[in-house]
């Protein structure tokens, strides 16, 4: 097979593993950075050019969108060419809008009935004793909507720090996420890596001491961790409800069960690789070589 890899950077660990992976398999593979494509939208053919290259639509066979979150507009679009241009994407470009505006994602995951915790949404409340009550009241957590890394979360453990925090937010005119704190996850979440439906690793991540976000960005650790049943459930319907292929999917354990916090579209295979031990590029490229069809292209840009 034609394989495309949407990235940035041909460096990156995750890249050069699905290059591997690929060409291991027999599969000529060719990492294009997105921001670099132009496309011809108007004509009753859709190409793709690429610096002084054009692709004809039968050119690749299958794409991996690896699209940064600095980069989403730009980046979807591009995937959206290619699935006009009939090219089978591992993730379509609706499913990577849709994962990446947390909002949205989350009402999505409310509505399936995926368990999150409970969570408030305000842009300019007037009544921020209400927001927080909605939530079960401090302490609680206060996220940034555009926050990546851990960066934009805040644990608030006051009502009178969570009211301080919301009307700093505020002032900035930025949208946040109000969020009950699940305390007894004991600053770990749990990493599931889901292909093609199916959870192929999993990782729990340990935030450092003194601190509840579990981000390795933030200094955390990860290591290898064997999920429950209602777990792995919980995870395969994430990525069901987000419409995505490879996706990690984030959870709090909790007194109640499983927590969904957020569906990753573009999950870095470093962290997991090394944690677990598995060679999840290849699985991701096995899962390819079966599913790589245009019949398999599910929205084509559409809603
Ligand atoms: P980002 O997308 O920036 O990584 P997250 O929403 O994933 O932000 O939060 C970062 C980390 O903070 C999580 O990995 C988790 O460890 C911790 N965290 C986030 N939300 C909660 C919550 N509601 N209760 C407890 N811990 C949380």
């Amino acid at each position: 097979m034609n394989i495309a890899i949407l990235s940035r950077n041909k460096s990156l660990y995750s890249t050069k593993r699905l290059v591997e992976a690929a060409e291991a398999r027999g599969h000529t593979v060719r990492v294009l950075d997105h921001l670099k494509c132009f496309m011809d939208i108007t004509s009753d053919k859709p190409s793709l050019h690429y610096k002084d290259e054009e692709f004809d639509p039968n050119h690749f066979d299958a794409v991996i969108p690896r699209i940064g979150a600095s980069v989403t507009f730009y980046g979807t679009a591009v995937v959206r060419q290619f699935e006009m241009m009939n090219v089978y994407c591992v993730n379509e470009s609706v499913a990577i809008s849709r994962s990446r505006d947390k909002l949205r994602s989350l009402q999505l995951l409310s509505r399936r009935g995926v368990g999150i915790p409970a969570t408030a949404f305000a842009h300019s409340p007037d009544d921020i004793h209400g927001l927080i009550r909605e939530v079960g009241g401090a302490p609680c957590v206060i996220k940034l909507l555009e926050g990546t890394q851990g960066i934009g979360v805040v644990l608030a453990e006051t009502r009178k720090a969570a009211e301080s925090v919301i009307q700093a937010f505020m002032g900035l005119k930025t949208n946040i996420l109000v969020q009950e704190f699940i305390k007894e996850a004991g600053g770990a979440d749990i990493r599931c890596f889901v292909v093609g439906g199916k959870v192929i690793a999993a990782m729990q991540r340990q935030a450092p001491e003194g601190e509840f976000r579990s981000n390795i960005h933030r200094g955390g650790s990860a290591k290898l961790v064997r999920i429950t049943p209602a777990e792995r459930r919980t995870a395969v319907n994430a990525a069901k409800v987000m419409g995505l292929n490879v996706c990690g999917v984030d959870l709090l354990r909790s007194e109640r069960g499983p927590l969904v916090m957020e569906v990753n579209s573009s999950p870095g295979l470093q962290g997991i690789e090394k944690a677990t031990n598995k060679d999840v590029a290849g699985l991701i490229i096995d899962f390819i070589e079966k599913n790589a069809h245009p019949s398999n292209i599910k929205t084509r840009g559409k809603g």
